[in-house]
C-alpha cells in the first residue's frame, strides 16, 4: 500500500506540470489501494499567499482528485526546532553567514540550483547574534553515515554522490527551516512511503536520503517523474507565462477529461513532456 502525496507551494497557481505531478502521484497510491495525500507547503514566510490554497484545492477536485489533507507546514515550526538540535548534538551543522552574492563570487562550481556553496564559513568562526543560516556538513554527516543508496522508480538504485551537492541549508536566515529540512521531516511525519514529484528536485534526493539516517526516519522510494516543457523545452513556470489550471476552470473546462488526457500524453496545446533544457 502506497502512501503518496503532492505537495505544492502556495506562491503562485497550478500550471500544468503541476496538474500532472499530482495525478501521477494520485494514480499511482490508488493503483496500490494507498493514500494520497495534500500538503501545502507554506513555510516561505512572505511568498506564500494562503488565499491560493484553496483555489489549489478547488483545481484538484476540478481534475477529478480525491484526497487526504494534512497539516500545513506553518503549523510544524516546532519538529523543524527539534530536529536542528538533534543534528546540532551530532556536530554536523555550521552557521553561514554568506550573502547569495558572496557564494557567487566565491564558488567554482556550479549544480543544480546554481553555484554550488564552497563551504566558505565551514571553518570561520560567527559572532553570536550575526544573522545566520545553518548548513550541513555533507562530510561530516557522510562520515557518520557511512555510504548510503536510495530507490527511484524509474531510475533505479542511486548511491549519494556529496561532489555535486555543496553543503545544504537546513534553516534559513530567516525562515526556521530550508526546504530540504521541512520536506523530509513532514514526509516522515506523514508515513509517506514514495516521494513523488517532479525531475526538477532528483538532485534534492540524496540530501533527504542522508538526513533520514541522520535523524532516523523511515526511508521511503521515490518516483521522479519527467517534466512537462513549454515550447522551448523548458520546465513550466508561471514567471514565464504557463497558464494556469484555474483559467481552464473559471471558463468552464471539464478537468476530469483534462485529466484523461494528460493520463494517456496528450499534452495541452504548446506542452510536451521530457528532460527540460533549464
Ligand atoms: N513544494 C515543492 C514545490 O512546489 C515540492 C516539494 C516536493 O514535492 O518535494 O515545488
Ligand atoms: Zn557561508
Amino acid at each position: 500500500m502506497i502512501v503518496t502525496r503532492f505537495a505544492p507551494s502556495p506562491n503562485g497557481p497550478l500550471h500544468w506540470g503541476h496538474a500532472y505531478s499530482a495525478i501521477v502521484a494520485h494514480d499511482r497510491a490508488r493503483e496500490s489501494g494507498g493514500r494520497f495525500l495534500l500538503r501545502i507547503e507554506d513555510i516561505d514566510g512572505p511568498r506564500s499567499k494562503p488565499e491560493l490554497a484553496d483555489e489549489f484545492r478547488r483545481d484538484l477536485a476540478w481534475l477529478g482528485l480525491e484526497w487526504d489533507e494534512v497539516p500545513a507546514q506553518g503549523t510544524r515550526l516546532a519538529s523543524y526546532e527539534a530536529a536542528l538540535e538533534t543534528l546540532d548534538s551530532l556536530g554536523v551543522l555550521y552557521p553561514c553567514t554568506c550573502t547569495r552574492a558572496e557564494i557567487a563570487a566565491a564558488a567554482t562550481r556550479t549544480g543544480a540550483e546554481g553555484p554550488i556553496y564552497p563551504g566558505t564559513c565551514k571553518h570561520r568562526e560567527v559572532p553570536p547574534g550575526t544573522p545566520a543560516a545553518l548548513r550541513l556538513d555533507l562530510d561530516k554527516a557522510l562520515a557518520i553515515t557511512g555510504p548510503l543508496t536510495w530507490q527511484d522508480a524509474i531510475a533505479g538504485t542511486q548511491a549519494i554522490d556529496p561532489a555535486p551537492l555543496g553543503d545544504p541549508v537546513l534553516r534559513r536566515k530567516d525562515l526556521p527551516a530550508s526546504y530540504h529540512l521541512a520536506v523530509t521531516l513532514d514526509d516522515a511525519a506523514d508515513g509517506v512511503t514514495l516521494v513523488t514529484r517532479g525531475l526538477d528536485l532528483f538532485h534534492a534526493s540524496p540530501i533527504h536520503r542522508l538526513l533520514q539516517a541522520l535523524l532516523g526516519l523511515a526511508v521511503p522510494q521515490w518516483h521522479h517523474h519527467p517534466l512537462l516543457l513549454d515550447e522551448e523545452r523548458r520546465k513550466l513556470a508561471k514567471r514565464r507565462g504557463s497558464p494556469a489550471i484555474a483559467d481552464y476552470r473559471e471558463r468552464g473546462e471539464d478537468g476530469r477529461a483534462w485529466a484523461e488526457k494528460l493520463r494517456t500524453a496528450q499534452w495541452p496545446c504548446g506542452i510536451s513532456i521530457g528532460k527540460a533544457h533549464i
